[in-house]
């Protein structure tokens, strides 16, 4: 009868022989295992022996056990570690090597709109103007010449802090603030901005939405001026085919004033189903701003005069990019960003 110790040099000599995880899985069933194993065997023979030396022998066994199981697992590891190394070599992966770049992302459709906007005023003289989103009552409606009851309040209404803090409803009281801060015309600029109405979410509509507004005030300024800006703005955006047309309207911030058409980029001003076969889409209005709002500027009507549009920069985007809803600009869903 052998015993542990003759047991376990066999044991470890057999494991260092080993070369797949296959016969290591053997040894282990072999010595180990706790029906007929090697080591259960001897131990089962330890009836056999005086009551004095089956301590020492239980010790021993144990001792070879944990002799054996730590021989297997290094045995284990240096077997993994080798079929590592093996598909480094054979595959020849460079883990050092950089993985593939990360996505990288671009500018929202809207801003990238409201900046070619920027880009072809500015060409002409514009100057960028920015002004604070919560206004007063008076910059948002009196300044604008919509008095207090005025029936022309309700298009513009908006979101109330107190009765005379609001979020703005348009970027018009930026004009003001302009007008007040240059105080010395030729005054040129553009305002773009976020604004705020009591609208219900829809297809064409958003209780927030950007705007972008212009004004021109200088000497002896005409519809004509007013309108070749407007179209060389157009055409820089939507190509030189496109033509604009005026429509008289109302505004209490201009007289006279007009709405502002563009021709339809699907059907080129013969109608489809794109443009309900006007052949025109609205973009916004415009026309010379009424002397009243010149004087709350702090300018004086006698000596000038100008013109000022507001145009929706969804609106923009929307006919650029033939987008019929507008809510798709504000779901941060990349499918529909990506095309930009
Ligand atoms: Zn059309």
């Amino acid at each position: 009868m052998s015993n542990p110790q003759e047991l376990t040099q066999e044991a470890l000599a057999a494991i260092a022989r080993a070369q797949t995880e296959a016969e290591v899985a053997a040894i282990e069933v072999d010595y180990l295992r706790r029906k007929n194993g090697r080591l259960s065997s001897l131990l089962s023979e330890i009836g056999k022996l005086p009551p004095e030396e089956r301590a020492a022998l239980g010790q021993a066994a144990n001792e070879a056990k944990r002799a054996i199981e730590a021989a297997l697992a290094a045995k284990r590891q240096e077997l993994e570690e080798a079929r590592l190394a093996d598909i480094a070599e054979t595959e020849a992966i460079d883990i050092t090597f950089p993985g593939p770049p990360l996505g990288r992302g671009h500018l929202h459709v809207l801003t990238q709109v409201q900046r070619q906007i920027e880009t072809v005023l500015e060409s002409m003289g514009y100057q960028v103007e920015l002004g604070p989103e919560v206004e007063t009552e008076w910059y948002n409606f009196e300044a604008l010449n919509i008095p207090p009851g005025h029936p022309a309040r309700e298009n513009w209404d908006s979101f109330y802090f107190t009765p005379d803090l609001l979020l703005r409803a348009h970027t018009s009281p930026v004009q003001i603030r302009a007008m007040q801060r240059i105080k010395e015309p030729p005054i040129y600029i553009i305002t773009p901005g976020r604004c705020y109405r009591r609208d219900a979410p829809e297809a064409t509509r958003l209780p927030y939405f950007s705007q972008v507004e212009g004004l021109a005030v200088d000497k002896a300024l005409t519809v004509g001026d007013m309108k070749g800006t407007l179209l060389y703005m157009i055409q820089s955006l939507y190509g030189e085919e496109r033509k604009v047309r005026v429509r008289p309207s109302y505004f209490p911030f201009t007289e006279p004033s007009f709405e502002f058409d563009v021709t339809c980029g699907i059907c080129a001003g013969a109608g489809c189903k794109s443009c309900r076969h006007k052949g025109w889409l609205e973009v916004g209005g415009c026309g010379m701003v009424h002397p009243q709002v010149l004087r709350n500027g702090g300018i004086d009507p006698t000596k000038w005069n100008g013109y000022a549009w507001g145009f929706g920069i969804e609106r923009m985007a929307m006919l650029k990019h033939d987008v019929e809803d507008i809510r798709l600009f504000y779901e941060s869903d990349l499918r529909f960003l990506e095309q930009f």
